[in-house]
């Protein structure tokens, strides 16, 4: 029994994703004939309340392209300084849409009001122009930590006394909202722009969603194209999304409660050092004394449980649909025992 805790990336379609795929009704999306692609693209938009949607193969994609809708060359962009826009997207801030970083020092990922409000630039011809805020819900370096929702109220409103556009990296959002309780349509509320990615706890092979104002989402669908992520029969790969809206947010607590259930088992042992909080399903813990992260790792690796680790003292697991309560079981009598 394989027990895959390296990502939630490594999840598989169900039989019954499968047989939504295989029955999917399909056409060329790029002509905008896809039926398939144009009902998840509607269903995405009116969940967050928002006017537009539109299917691209990642939540890099997605992420690059509202940032390039976002910005003009020389312009800066705020981020905190683990967001995944900022160190896991190849540089594409700059590369894409020559855009800089200001970088902000947050707490487990998370940035505050006020840090932002200070980091914008003034009118002033040496410095760039402020005018874009990217966060990220969960946080991925955070540990799967969520934003509380009167932080991010306050984030909204310094973007909109200074004329900033806000942006939610919301790779694992559907995360977040399981674990806050907030509703899809507050986020589409506050946000000028959303990317959710189905490649992760939501169980599909492909796919993120870019949710907008209709304005947006044309300008999106012109630099999705550019970016080479236009794609035709995609119908297939929408159908999971489709799928995994219905099937597999509601399963979304239990990856959380077998997180959680793995942090109970570890926080015993004389080897784990500081376990950060666990949120949603993302388990980063601090291994000390008679492991490094890599030895630990290995060890676990003979009992073919996969972990990763992201640091020489940090590892970090990751539950989904894919991680079933008998592994958990198992994996918790693995930790009892070493
Ligand atoms: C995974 C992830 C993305 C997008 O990843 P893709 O592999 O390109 O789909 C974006 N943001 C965060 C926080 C992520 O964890």
């Amino acid at each position: 029994m394989r027990i895959e805790l390296r990502s939630d990336t490594f999840t598989k379609p169900t039989p019954e994703m499968l047989e939504a795929i295989a029955h999917a009704e399909v056409g060329d999306d790029v002509f905008g004939e896809d039926p398939t692609v144009n009902r998840l693209e509607g269903e995405a938009a009116a969940m967050f309340g928002k006017e537009a949607a539109l299917f691209c193969p990642t939540g890099t994609m997605s992420n690059q392209i509202a940032i390039k809708v976002h910005t003009q060359p020389g312009d800066e962009v705020i981020c905190e300084q683990q967001a995944h826009v900022y160190i896991y997207e190849g540089g594409g801030i700059a590369f894409n849409s020559g855009a800089q970083v200001r970088a902000l020092r947050g707490d487990r990922g998370r940035i505050m009001a006020e840090q932002v409000a200070d980091a914008i630039n003034p009118d002033d011809v040496h410095k760039a122009r402020t005018s874009l805020v990217c966060l990220e819900n969960t946080s991925n370096r955070g540990g799967g930590s969520c934003y509380n929702w009167e932080a991010i109220q306050g984030i909204s409103q310094v973007c909109k006394m200074n004329g900033l556009q806000l942006h939610l990296d919301g790779a694992r959002l559907f995360n977040a909202l399981v674990a806050t309780g907030q509703s899809p349509r507050q986020y589409g509320e506050t946000f000028d722009s959303i990317s959710v990615c189905f490649n992760k706890g939501m169980g599909c092979p492909i796919g993120s969603i870019l949710i907008g104002s209709g304005d947006f989402i044309r300008k999106a669908r012109r630099v999705r194209k550019v970016f080479g992520g236009g794609m035709r029969q995609a119908g297939f790969m929408a159908a999971a999304g489709l799928y995994a809206l219905e099937h597999h947010i509601c399963r979304l607590q239990t990856d959380h409660d077998h997180a959680k259930q793995i942090a109970t088992a570890l926080s015993k042992k004389d080897f784990v050092g500081t376990i950060m909080p666990v949120e949603t399903n993302i388990l980063i813990f601090e291994v000390t004394g008679r492991y490094t992260a890599t030895t630990l790792a290995d060890t676990l690796k003979h009992y073919n449980i996969h972990c990763i680790a992201i640091s020489p003292t940090q590892i970090r697991m990751v539950t989904h649909i894919d991680v079933h309560a008998v592994m958990v079981s198992h994996l918790v009598s693995v930790i009892d025992d070493l």
